[in-house]
């Protein structure tokens, strides 16, 4: 039975210690951080996303502030909004809620948030910033969220064999590059991907990043690998993830909970990088 790592309890501690950053933040600069966050259309997961974020925030005494626009909002017209909080000496992060209603380019409005405001790590200058392993940038918050959550482990992630399963901008290619930095030997899988399973059953840690019920099964899996589910997926009333729990339990010696694993990191990491955009932005302008 693997030993199930609990993304509840460590994201309580990122948060706890997020709260007493913010804290001095205020003492200091007697000023909060505050999130815009910028919500395009009623796609309900996304409403559910933002309603977390929001909560997220108020618990660690962060400022958050909502833009609910609609999806028939034209690419100038939210290329304008970015622009606004983008000047708003008082916003600290911006994250624009993907996926954006058809019709508008992820990539342009990504390119127009201020890099130093760009909490989710989109812009291409923090991709690139990451690419070089610079960190004075911003990373997904979803891939250092899922980092940290091997770490907790306690194993060694030097020169071991690491497998991603996808390669999102947004998830698989900075948790590539991530596990790279730390100097496990990264193999990446994506859709065209052939045998699938003989190449994630070398993996001594594999994160699936798919967003296909259970599309990675024990047999997969190399026994007493760390397995990382960033996949959420709704079936029927239920959330699952991209992998079988239940024969992965039997192969695994740690594995992530769906819900409860990655999900409840990916805010508290949000939340630690709109404290970092608040210092940062704060130190530039002392
Ligand atoms: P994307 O749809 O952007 O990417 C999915 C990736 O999976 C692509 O690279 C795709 O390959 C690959 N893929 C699709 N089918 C297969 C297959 N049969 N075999 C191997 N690879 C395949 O999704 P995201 O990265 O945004 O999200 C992935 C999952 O993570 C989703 O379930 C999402 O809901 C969840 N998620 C969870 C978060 C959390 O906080 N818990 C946060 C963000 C995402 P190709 O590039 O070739 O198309």
């Amino acid at each position: 039975m693997a030993q199930i790592i609990d993304g509840k309890f460590i994201a309580a501690g990122v948060r706890a210690e997020v709260k007493a950053g913010v804290q001095k933040f205020v003492s200091e600069k007697r000023l909060a951080p505050k999130l815009a966050v910028v919500l395009v259309g009623d796609d309900p997961a996304s409403q559910v996303y933002v309603r977390n974020k929001e909560r997220g925030c108020a618990d660690v005494g962060i400022v958050s502030e909502v833009r609910r626009v609609p999806a028939t909002l034209k690419q100038a017209e939210l290329i304008d909004i970015v622009r606004q909080l983008n000047r708003d000496p008082g916003v600290h992060g911006i994250l624009v809620q993907l996926p954006l209603p058809a019709g508008l380019n992820e990539r342009l409005v990504m390119d127009e948030i201020d890099p130093g405001k760009d909490v989710d790590g989109l812009h291409p200058l923090n991709m690139g910033k990451l690419l070089r392993g610079d960190d004075s940038g911003f990373v997904p918050c979803t891939p250092q969220g899922a980092i940290e959550l091997i770490l907790s482990t306690g194993i060694e992630i030097a020169g071991k064999e690491a497998v991603v399963v996808g390669r999102s901008n947004i998830v698989g290619k900075p948790m590539s590059l991530l596990l790279l930095q730390k100097n496990a030997t990264v193999t990446i899988c994506h859709s065209r991907t052939k045998d699938l399973g003989a190449v994630t059953a070398r993996a001594d840690i594999l994160v699936a990043a798919v967003g296909s019920p259970q599309i990675i099964h024990g047999e997969m899996i190399k026994r007493d690998a760390v397995v990382i589910d960033v996949g959420t997926n709704r079936v029927g009333e239920k959330l699952v993830g991209d992998v079988d729990f239940d024969s992965a339990n039997e192969r695994a010696a740690y594995l992530t909970p769906v819900p409860g694993g990655v999900g409840p990191m990916t805010i508290a990491l949000l939340l630690k990088n709109t404290l970092k955009a608040a210092k940062l932005l704060a130190a530039k302008n002392s």
